[in-house]
């Protein structure tokens, strides 16, 4: 069986979810089809979600309305005959009274919670009318009976297989399976969801869930990128890349992949594709175990990142000291991205700024503590350590005419992060592109 995922931009309008329909009609493997809601959906629904919050009955009236004329302009192009529209008027009519009824009643974080599900809900109610319509045979999958969150929303990997499994095992006929990307039920059995972004994650969960053949990630780019194309001019797709790689890339920017999205994927080996909607014949990205490849093949840059030094002449010789510091950061749950150290200093950079009051206060207890904020680690990705040599020279030559805050090299055989002043990200990126990649156009 095989997954196939597709975004918001892919669903978006109706002449797209035809493209979709023939997409998954292509082949003879069994597929599950996971879709997000339409794009711009998920954005009104945290609008109508704030207006709620806020108290302003008015405002969260209004942007229900402006959504709900965008459904009713958008399934008479999508569908052709009767009984199926008012399948859909029906449909819509339905999510619109629930979304409604919620002016009436007081607000919580739970509610909320069931605002957002319902942009993948009515995405895949109404892509599956359009199935129906077109006799096309499908299995309904709702989210909700499978995909699960412990206390910690932590998807719970054994428990949604097992469910899945046994869903599947009651269609045994079926070769098209129709799911919703990004909600799913947590430890209090209320709706929830796996953040923004989070139908990346329900395809590979469902991936490894399943044992999937492949997870196809179908976007609206032809892949993952060697650089940032909204910032440098020119870059070009990466045919190949391993599931560190694709990880480290993911979390650093590169914005086409949720970033917990490699793991599950990777747990039991699935491949994942990154595959464009709008030109499906491209190559796109495969991101596999193990890639052949060597040298730099992608820069990311991450900003919003801050730095803290804590200097000690108690660290010299000492053991126990990154321990201590360490622990405040834990204590705090408050993750460290980079790491460098000297002999009395150590450096660390997070982007949670939540607890950075008290973090400061207690590492003041440890050293003298410094902290730089408006930071942009700068991420290269490829294979650098060791197997290619000078691809640290020509990274730090791209760089001569930035001032460099940190630099971590060998952590992996597969990264060189680099801190930079959020000011210099930008030439950062161009310097870089011209000064590692080879260009023959
Ligand atoms: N619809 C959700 C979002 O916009 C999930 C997704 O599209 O991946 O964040
Ligand atoms: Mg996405």
């Amino acid at each position: 069986m095989k997954i196939m995922k597709f975004g918001g931009t892919s669903v978006g309008r109706p002449e797209r979810m035809h493209q979709v329909k023939d997409l998954i009609t292509r082949g003879d493997e069994p597929t599950i089809v996971v879709l997000s809601a339409l794009s711009g959906t998920t954005n009104a629904l945290v609008g109508i979600g704030e207006a709620l919050a806020a108290g302003d009955k008015a405002l969260a009236k209004g942007r229900i309305d402006t959504l709900h004329a965008h459904y009713l302009a958008f399934y008479p192009a999508l569908l052709k005959k009767e009984f199926t529209k008012a399948k859909a008027e029906e449909i819509i009519r339905e999510h619109f009274e629930f979304l409604n009824i919620l002016l009436k009643i007081s607000f919580n974080e739970a509610i909320n919670r069931d605002i957002l599900a319902q942009g993948e809900l009515l995405s895949t109610k109404l892509f599956y009318t359009l199935l129906e319509e077109l006799e096309i045979p499908a299995v309904f999958l709702p989210a909700l009976d499978f995909m699960s969150i412990d206390e910690n929303s932590e998807p719970e990997l054994g428990k949604i297989s097992e469910k899945l499994t046994a869903i599947l095992a009651k269609n045994p006929d079926g070769r098209l399976f129709i799911t919703q990307g990004y909600i799913c039920k947590n430890h209090k059995n209320e709706v929830d969801n796996l953040k923004r972004g989070g139908s990346d994650y329900t395809a590979s969960l469902i991936a490894a869930a399943i044992k999937a053949s492949v997870c196809e990630i179908w976007t609206d780019i032809d892949g993952m990128h060697n650089n940032d194309p909204r910032i440098v001019d020119r870059t070009r797709p990466i045919a190949e890349l391993s599931f560190d790689e694709a990880a480290e890339l993911a979390y650093f920017g590169a914005k086409i992949l949720h970033p917990a999205s490699i793991w599950p994927a990777q747990l039991y080996n699935v491949p994942v594709r990154l595959l464009n909607t709008m030109e499906p014949s491209a190559h796109g990205t495969l991101i596999k175990e193990k890639v052949e490849t060597t040298g730099v093949k992608a820069i990311a840059a991450k900003d919003g990142i801050t730095a803290v030094k804590i200097k000690s002449s108690r660290m010299l010789l000492a053991y126990g000291f990154l321990r201590r510091i360490f622990e405040v950061f834990e204590k705090y749950k408050t993750p460290i991205d980079m790491i460098t150290t000297s002999e009395v200093a150590v450096s660390v950079t997070i982007d949670d700024l939540s607890h950075l009051d008290q973090i400061m206060a207690e590492l003041q207890t440890l050293g003298t503590v410094e902290v730089d904020q408006n930071q942009a680690i700068i991420c290269i990705v490829g294979n650098m350590v060791s197997e290619t040599k000078g691809a640290i020279k020509s990274v730090m030559d791209s760089l001569v005419d930035i001032p460099v805050r940190m630099v971590s090299y060998g952590g992996s055989r597969h990264n060189v992060s680099i801190l930079v002043d959020a000011k210099y990200k930008v030439q950062a990126l161009k310097s870089l592109n011209d000064g590692v990649f080879t260009w023959n156009n």
